[in-house]
């Protein structure tokens, strides 16, 4: 079998949205799980759509979730440009060669006259409408200006088998001629495309299933030059949580990848996730590493039904690969957000690492930790129903072991997790209480909850004065 190319092909029309780096993603594990090549192609031919800063944002993105390509507009390669504006010769030629073999022709008409003639054609109630042909016949003597159309071949079937949904029909018949270049001689999408897929000796294409349509157009360059036609995966949907497909105008899913390393999600929590948007690993736990999904990655996986975008299940795996950071680097991690959110003012340099320690096996991604500290440390202080019902199961009880408490960090000399542990058990031996009916009332006077992170280390934290403070709110309300 000849060597496996795969592309990704973004348009610099803005930044790396989840559905892109989805499509680069599967192209990627595709390439490293047969042992073939990557190449980053960039299709600017649609100037009107792109973005100054597109181009660059979008493959500064790719390499943050860990996706290097093999050949591109920075990297080189045999095959270049990779820049399909840099290549309007390239297509030019192809263009001129199909016009000279009666496969595509110079078209004349502007487009205010072809919309009268699909009007027409329309109200004949003709809806497989093909262009009109007398273009060919005599260019009017006042234009100079043409876009060049391939010829629909009339009645061919198109058939391809597709990696994700099997046998894939297009009928030609439904397809009009249409313009691989344009007048301004820059060559449309599906020229562009089939051109340098062939040029580029892309093996195997996969991409979402809106460009399922654009498949018989390609195929039928292919065949005009007597070229094999690329193996092709289209991969299914991306839908939210309400069964709806993604629309960057959804506000309630965050889609931009940009976003997720802005909020502290990690590169390799992302890759894991994208790799489960449509295809199911083997292994039961879907919590993998980057070279355990490629070493599983198989197109026989791939969904036939939509994915759905699933922000818990996100959030889950990124905790795991969270938990998997070495100390220093979560604080990495956390830092800026602390320090945006002014959460530092005043605090030792070990304060900062003792409180993402104390959240390190609970947080979702960096941020996080601003919306923990304002939870556990900085929010008013209420007392949970249930907390309050727990205390009042033995109100004598209860006030004994605050109190104990309360005197106990009252007289500490260093006041630290270590020593705020001791006081605890202090607390048991004054107030007479142990396990639960020792733990509770002191987890619940400082922190109004019954569940929580590492008690003495939450006292440490708080700190004397406001853990103090909190106790006396709780002994006075009871
Ligand atoms: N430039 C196209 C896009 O952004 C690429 C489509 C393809 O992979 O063929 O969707
Ligand atoms: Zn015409």
């Amino acid at each position: 079998m000849s060597e496996i190319r795969v592309r990704y092909a973004p348009s610099p029309t803005g930044d790396l949205h989840i559905g892109n780096a989805r499509t680069a993603l599967f192209n990627y594990l595709f390439a490293k799980s047969q042992g073939g090549k990557f190449i980053l192609r960039i299709e600017d031919t649609d100037i009107a759509r792109n973005v100054a800063g597109g181009e660059a944002s979008q493959m500064n993105y790719l390499r943050w979730l860990g996706i290097e390509w093999d050949e591109s507009v920075d990297v080189g390669g045999e095959y270049g440009p990779y820049r399909q504006l840099e290549r309007l010769e390239v297509y030019q030629k192809y263009a001129e060669e199909l016009v000279a073999k009666g496969l595509a022709y110079q078209c004349y008409c502007t487009s205010a006259e072809l919309e009268a003639e699909r009007d027409q054609l329309e109200a004949k109630g003709v809806d497989n409408i093909h262009y009109s042909r007398r273009c060919l016949e005599q260019p009017p003597s006042d234009r100079s200006e043409y876009s060049i159309r391939f010829k629909v071949p009339e009645e061919v079937t198109y058939t391809f088998t597709d990696l994700v949904r099997g046998e894939v029909t297009f009928e030609s018949a439904d397809i009009g001629d249409w313009v691989i270049v344009k007048a301004n001689g820059i060559p449309t999408y599906n020229f562009a495309c089939a051109v340098d897929d062939h040029l580029m000796k892309i093996s195997h294409i996969f991409r979402g299933e809106e460009h399922i349509t654009n498949t018989p157009k390609q195929m039928m360059i292919y065949d005009a030059f007597g070229w094999d036609v690329p193996v092709c995966g289209h991969m299914t949907l991306i839908v939210n949580e309400a069964g709806k497909k993604l629309s960057k105008r959804d506000a309630d899913t965050v889609q931009f990848i940009q976003q997720y390393a802005e909020m502290g999600y990690l590169p390799e929590g992302m890759f894991n996730f994208i790799s489960l948007l449509g295809h199911s690993p083997v292994s039961e736990s879907e919590v993998l590493t980057a070279d355990e999904i490629i070493a599983s990655f198989d197109v026989n996986r791939l969904s036939k039904s939509p994915s759905t975008f699933d922000r818990a299940k996100l959030a889950f795996i990124n905790t795991q690969h969270i938990k998997n950071l070495a100390e220093d680097e979560l604080l990495e991690l956390c830092m800026p957000h602390l320090i945006d959110a002014d959460v530092l003012v005043g605090k030792s340099p070990d304060w900062a690492r003792d409180l993402v320690n104390l959240f390190a096996d609970r947080l979702t991604h960096g941020s996080e930790i601003v919306d923990l500290y304002d939870e556990f440390f900085d929010g008013e202080f209420v007392i949970a129903d249930a907390a309050r019902e727990f205390l009042t199961g033995d109100v004598d009880a209860s006030v004994r072991t605050l109190t104990a408490f309360k005197n106990e960090l009252e007289g500490l000399v260093e006041f630290d997790a270590d020593a705020v542990k001791a006081a605890i058990k202090q607390t048991g031996k004054t107030a007479e209480v142990k396990g639960k009916n020792l733990f509770m009332p002191c987890r619940i006077g400082v922190s109004g909850a019954m569940h929580g992170p590492d008690l003495p280390v939450l006292v440490g934290l708080l700190g004397r004065d406001v853990a103090v403070a909190r106790l006396n709110a709780v002994i006075e309300g009871l």
